[in-house]
């Protein structure tokens, strides 16, 4: 049960729907008015910060645009174009994004097709992610992502084909600032002469970065933080958080979606280090192996940054015990348990014990990041906390 703090399932959408975007009501309604109006612009620049939903609300726009059965303010998600659109599969919708050569995808002339997949996934995961996280999940490693001339080639080439099945073709090109001179200059000569029918919209961070006669072509669209009282909402409604955590998060998170998202599995995590930590350090003071053999086998199955980052609470807990003695002030805690289990913890914890204690954590780390045998690592380390807790 503990568990489901790290294996909770992230808020699964498929399609993006403009009813899936969190707040930006006002953009919504403009995109959708100029769709029914038919004034479709050929060229368009969305441009906002990190956690704005610039992406989402490109790839709603794109959604609606290739619906054949349009609803007044959405996409109908259930006609051919929608059913292919949900799984990002639809021939007449295009994505540009960095990529570079990784481990798995080793040839010279890299473009964005060599990674549909992947680019797949991370749309259905999570369509507000971040630039890291994308280069995380096709493991660039240290490498740079970037959009280069062979991907403007191939672009140009795609988009002289007749459209598929609607009327439209549509390209989304993420993060064009990563375009490289040769690459914004093939890109414009599309934005110039434009391929009939096709829907250029360019998602972007900065802006700044991209060259003036490329903005110049676009319509801009500026998608501003998200309201205080959406993202509340978001928190409460997509996420279940209770009031006072959402309103937490949301002060914290300035409107940034992804931050808030980061912030709810920061405490998450937070939260269970504590309950285990306690729950530890009772079996260790009750002595109770059968209790302790549990607690190092769960502790086990953690990935090994978690269970460093378990270890590392433990460490800030004793360090904090410490503090008390010398009616240290300033302490910040957490929550009202964190606090009231510290004080009760405090009068186990003193100078003959804290050296050997925070000894025995810090050789776990060590352990864990050698990647020994977490059950081992865990037992080993219990029984000796164990042993030092006594008096
Ligand atoms: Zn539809």
């Amino acid at each position: 049960m503990a568990l489901a703090y790290f294996y909770k399932p992230q808020h699964c959408i498929s399609h993006m729907f403009f009813s899936e975007i969190i707040g930006q009501e006002i953009l919504k309604s403009r995109l959708v008015q100029t769709v029914k109006e038919n004034r479709i612009s050929h060229a368009w620049l969305f441009f906002g910060p990190e956690g704005a939903g610039a992406l989402p609300l490109a790839v709603a726009f794109s959604g609606y645009i290739l619906c054949t059965n349009r609803g007044e303010t959405d996409a109908c998600g259930t006609c051919a174009g929608c059913n292919k659109n949900s799984k990002y599969i639809h021939p007449d919708l295009h994505f540009v994004f960095p990529v570079n050569k990784t481990r798995s995808v080793e040839k010279d002339n890299i473009v964005s097709d060599d990674f549909m997949s992947e680019w797949r996934n991370f749309l259905l995961k999570n369509p507000y992610g971040r630039l890291t996280q994308w280069f995380d999940l096709i493991d660039l490693e240290n490498k740079q992502g970037i959009i280069n001339t062979e991907e403007s080639k191939r672009l140009a080439g795609k988009l002289n084909l007749k459209s598929f099945e609607s009327d439209y073709k549509v390209v989304i090109l993420w993060q064009p600032e990563k375009m490289n001179d040769q690459a914004s200059n093939k890109l414009l000569k599309l934005l110039e002469e434009p391929p009939p029918m096709t829907i250029f919209i360019l998602v972007s961070e900065y802006p700044d970065q991209l060259l003036t006669t490329v903005k110049s072509r676009c319509i801009p669209v500026k998608v501003p933080r998200i309201s205080n009282k959406e993202l509340t909402d978001a928190l409460l409604n997509k996420h279940q958080l209770d009031q006072t955590r959402a309103i937490n998060i949301e002060r914290l998170a300035s409107g940034n979606y992804l931050k808030a998202i980061d912030l709810i599995s920061e405490s998450d995590d937070i939260r269970y280090n504590f309950e285990k930590f306690r729950e530890l350090m009772r079996s260790c003071f009750k002595k109770s192996i059968p209790e302790i053999i549990k607690l190092s086998e769960e502790l086990a199955t953690l990935t090994r940054e978690k269970q460093k980052s378990f270890l590392e609470y433990g460490l800030r807990i004793l360090r904090e015990c410490l503090a008390l003695h010398f009616n240290a002030t300033g302490i910040v805690y957490i929550s009202d348990e964190e606090q009231e289990f510290t004080s009760n913890f405090a009068p186990f914890i003193n100078g003959n014990n804290i050296v050997p204690l925070t000894n025995e954590l810090n050789k776990a780390i060590q352990d864990v990041e050698r990647n020994a045998n977490g059950r081992i690592v865990f037992l080993d380390m219990a029984l000796k906390l164990s042993a030092l807790i006594k008096n």
